[in-house]
């Protein structure tokens, strides 16, 4: 049952695949875009969003899932190798009582290290620098 809530086009992951507000990509084809979490919960924190204007799980067409489950995966193994993690997370936050606060759909790829703790889901802005030297990580994995 798809969401009651229209998909709003002014959301920011809407913005940054039109191109309208910057972000440290990773990957980008006619499926998926993928780019570094600007508040990430661990080094390399990456959001995979469909190139498809659905606000959540329920509102992605069926036939569209395996393509873009696909560009997840091969993105968290990328994001795996850049950044030389032990493992991963993949998480989804679903409607606002589900933790979701851009209503874009977008899976989160969290490289994990044994014994690292996470930050806060959206604890602080990492530095642009950090950011920029860990997509170029990310980017050289593929
Ligand atoms: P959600 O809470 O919807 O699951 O995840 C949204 C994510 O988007 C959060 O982890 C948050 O840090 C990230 N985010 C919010 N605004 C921006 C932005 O302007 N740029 C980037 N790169 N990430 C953002």
């Amino acid at each position: 049952m798809p969401t009651t809530d229209p998909y709003a086009p002014d959301n920011i992951f809407a913005k940054m695949l039109r191109g309208e507000v910057p972000a440290h990509r990773v990957f980008e084809d006619d499926v998926a875009l993928a780019f570094l979490d600007i508040m990430p919960q661990t080094p390399g924190h990456t959001l995979v969003i469909p190139k498809l204007a659905v606000r959540g799980i329920e509102d992605m067409p069926a036939n569209a899932w395996g393509p873009y489950m696909t560009r997840v995966q091969t993105i968290a193994a990328a994001v795996k190798k850049g950044m030389e993690a032990e493992g991963l997370n993949l998480r989804q936050y679903d409607g606002a009582a589900g933790g979701q606060t851009v209503f874009h759909l977008h899976f989160h790829v969290l490289p994990r290290w044994g014994g690292e703790m996470l930050r806060r889901h959206g604890d602080r802005i990492e530095k642009q620098d950090v950011l920029k030297e860990q997509a170029a990580r990310i980017r050289a994995a593929f």
